[in-house]
């Protein structure tokens, strides 16, 4: 009797051990899978939470170790993306900044908002600044400022960019818009220690912070050590020559030159990258991480000759290399990497911050929240305009209608993805298709236009 009671309590012993032991081994098995799932169902609101967007003007997505640039360029924007979600491809509404910056504030297209000319005499290293040149952005459109002060966020914009200081209406709905515009290097550092200061004091408080840097902007005189920390095989000086809005069409552009000036470029984007790290720093420090949502993206990217002789800079065209820009967004406390492959536009920050923190949009947009996006699943295509080009993004597939020179190109992204190959004559039935995707959105932006958006001013 003892004896058969000494067994059965081996047996339940054993029993329980071996359920534990599975137990353990099945949730070490599984627990990925449950945390990725967890990461899609949560629901991503937080009313009580801080936005930044930290945007770096001219980047290019393929520029940056995330996207899978061989160069060690971002480390710390890398490091930071393991903790985040990154689109792959995120799409700029316009190839320069005006127009972008406007798109992301307004969430409408440059159809609607119209504000796209800039001034070539206000960019950085500019001897002659003259302000009054280009367009302003209506006060009739609601900015995403305007839009987070009404809600009681302390607003607050740091800027390396004149073209969207506040001379031309950019600072709408932010209480305080610093302008850091000297056209050095230095303004970027100026915006770090702004923006870690107002973290230092405001951090009790709910607050949107912008920040927008500006050195991989042209011309690209990275600080030491920076400007050698990318080697090339061309030992000579360039002086970027600013009062020449022809510069690049006045120099001999050789592969040995182009190649330094990338290695410059490099280098303005690993300075930064250091930069934005000191910010990163003082969100850990000031325990921000947790009640914060962070998007680092930027408004256009760049081209080196990829596409046009002597071409080099930003504006007119629409290829990958100027409208696919990084998009990284760390929601509070986010602990894992998601990649997310789908396109999303510039146009969809603001009401996937207003979704984020519960806040209703009653006025028209043009974006859709991300948070709906991928919960849904849902593809879209996108939309990009420079001041004589438009295009769609459909699918794998891009077409490119140039109006002012009535050419039109069509590109398979996934096979192609530098767009050296256009295919507008081989697919044919395609390229109509999205020709007429494209004609369909213009129609409905001139109603809207007509209709919706109609200026008060
Ligand atoms: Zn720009």
């Amino acid at each position: 009797m003892y004896e058969n009671k000494k067994i059965d309590f081996i047996k339940l012993f054993l029993i329980v051990f071996i359920s534990i032991e599975l137990f353990i081994i099945l949730f070490i098995l599984f627990k990925p899978l449950l945390s990725n799932n967890s990461l899609l169902q949560k629901n991503y609101s937080c009313s009580d939470c801080n936005v930044i967007i930290i945007l770096i003007d001219t980047l290019r997505a393929d520029h940056l170790g995330v996207y899978g640039y061989e160069r060690n360029t971002s480390p710390n924007i890398d490091s930071f993306a393991n903790n985040s979600f990154v689109f792959n491809n995120a799409i700029s509404q316009f190839s320069a900044t005006k127009g972008s910056i406007s798109s992301l504030f307004t969430s409408t297209y440059a159809s609607i908002h119209k504000t796209r000319k800039g001034s070539h005499k206000t960019r950085k290293g500019s001897v002659n600044r003259n302000f009054s040149l280009g367009d302003s952005l209506p006060d009739s459109f609601i900015t995403l400022a305007e839009l987070l002060k009404k809600n009681n966020l302390i607003t607050h914009a740091i800027i390396a960019n004149p073209i969207i200081s506040s001379y031309f209406n950019f600072n709408q709905g932010f209480d305080v818009y610093e302008e850091k515009i000297s056209g050095t290097n230095y303004d970027d550092i100026n915006i770090t220690s702004s923006a870690i200061s107002f973290l230092n004091s405001e951090r009790n408080k709910n607050f949107f912070l912008y920040l927008h840097y500006m050195a991989p902007h042209s011309p690209y005189y990275p600080p030491k050590p920076y400007d050698k920390l990318f080697s090339n095989s061309y030992s000579g000086e360039i002086n970027f020559n600013y009062k020449n809005n022809d510069f690049f069409k006045s120099i001999n552009l050789t592969p040995e030159i182009i190649e330094k000036i990338i290695a410059l470029y490099d280098g303005d984007i690993r300075f930064v990258d250091d930069q934005i790290n000191l910010v990163f720093r003082s969100l850990e420090e000031f325990n921000l991480l947790n009640n914060t949502i962070v998007i680092i993206t930027a408004d256009h990217g760049e081209e080196f000759e990829d596409h046009h002789k002597n071409f080099i800079g930003h504006g007119g065209y629409l290829y990958d290399t100027l409208i696919r820009v990084p998009l990284i967004i760390r929601f509070p406390g986010q602990k894992e990497k998601k990649v997310i492959k789908y396109q999303v536009e510039l146009i969809d920050i603001m009401p996937t911050i207003a979704e984020f923190l519960n806040i209703q949009i009653n006025h028209r947009i043009q974006g859709e929240s991300i948070i709906t996006m991928i919960k849904d699943d849902k593809i879209k295509s996108t939309f990009s305009e420079s001041g004589r080009a438009k295009s769609i993004r459909f699918n794998n597939y891009k077409f490119i209608k140039d109006f002012k020179y009535d050419v039109s190109k069509l590109f398979d992204l996934e096979i192609d993805p530098f767009e050296q190959f256009n295919l507008i004559s081989k697919e044919v039935e395609l390229a109509d298709e999205l020709e007429n995707k494209l004609y369909v959105w213009i129609k409905k932006n001139k109603y809207l236009e007509e209709n919706i958006f109609v200026k008060n001013e």
